[in-house]
């Protein structure tokens, strides 16, 4: 992360600044290696260095024949990884990739977190649990001490933990592993331990989630980031289609202050479709 990425804008839209030529232009990469995170998503190991990237950026993946989806970055070390779940035709056949085939990556794109002090909590819902692993690696490296909580429906559900990380804590909807009930548990005690007192939580998943989160950090007086998911459709801020209450998802964010997504009248509550209609979450 940057000294310039370190402050959460004010006016968000400068933050196409993290473009360049080169994220704008597809590259064909070959598939290296596919690994399976869980019963859903699997980790694909790409032959692409992307040594600028910095966690929270995605990439925008097109599958020949498919579509072209946007992906957020899993891990730049040793190459760049992607975290895929199956949720539709063209993330499955993403996921049920094989070694030696190709796939055409733009990037990277979005604007990535920002690191705000050096004692972080880093909250993953699902595969929103991918990007965190990369923060917390960046993080450490640049010396954050830095505990996690992964969430997920089930045992089955739960992304791979991070080697050599602080503390961290799991949680599940139906209690199959770790506390049972979503993040939110975990969290509620964490941020009413004095002791804890975290500088910012960072955060990655389903958008209610998210807002949940935000809102616990608010009312605690913690520093808060999430990820926003949109339906994107080009990316770098043309298009239009992933606007979010007067946001373009894609330039503005992903990654976004939790206290400005509370303050904005579509977060949590609308999201756009493919064909451009607001659907209500
Ligand atoms: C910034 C960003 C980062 C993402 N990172 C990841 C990731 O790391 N791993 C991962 O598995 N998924 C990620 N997604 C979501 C992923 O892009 C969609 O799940 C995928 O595009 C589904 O496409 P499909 O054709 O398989 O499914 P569909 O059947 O078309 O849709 C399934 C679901 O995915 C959503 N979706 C479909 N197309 C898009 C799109 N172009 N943009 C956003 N949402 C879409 C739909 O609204 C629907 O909820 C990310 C999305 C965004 C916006």
């Amino acid at each position: 992360m940057t000294k310039k990425a370190s402050q959460s804008p004010k006016k968000m839209v400068l933050s196409a600044k993290f473009l360049t030529p080169l994220s704008l232009t597809p590259a064909r990469v070959k598939v290296i290696r596919v690994e399976s995170e869980n019963s859903l998503v699997s980790l694909l190991t790409l032959d692409m260095q992307m040594p600028h990237a910095q966690p929270g950026q995605f990439v925008m993946v097109w599958s020949p024949g498919q579509d072209e989806k946007p992906m957020s970055i899993a891990e730049t070390k040793p190459s760049l990884q992607l975290a895929i779940a199956k949720a539709g035709p063209c993330s499955k056949k993403l996921a049920e990739s094989k070694p030696g085939e190709f796939l055409w990556v733009r990037g990277p794109l979005g604007k990535p977190f920002w690191p705000v002090g050096k004692k972080w909590l880093l909250i993953g819902g699902g595969y929103g649990f991918a990007p965190l692993r990369f923060l917390a690696r960046v993080g450490m490296e640049n010396g954050a001490q830095v505990e996690t909580i992964c969430g997920a429906r089930t045992k089955d559900l739960l992304m791979k933990p991070l080697a050599g990380i602080g503390k961290s804590h799991i949680t599940t909807d139906d209690g199959s592993a770790g506390v049972k009930g979503n993040v939110l548990v975990a969290l509620e005690p964490l941020l009413a331990d004095k002791k804890s007192k975290f500088d910012c939580v960072y955060s990655c998943g389903p958008e209610k989630m998210m807002k949940g989160v935000a809102q616990l950090c608010k009312a605690h007086g913690v520093k808060s980031q999430l990820s926003v998911e949109r339906y994107m459709k080009c990316g770098f801020g043309v298009c239009g289609h992933c606007a979010m209450g007067g946001w373009l998802s894609c330039i503005d964010g992903p990654s976004i202050d939790g206290e400005e997504a509370l303050a904005n009248s579509e977060f949590g509550t609308v999201h756009v479709d493919r064909a451009g209609r607001k659907i209500k979450f």
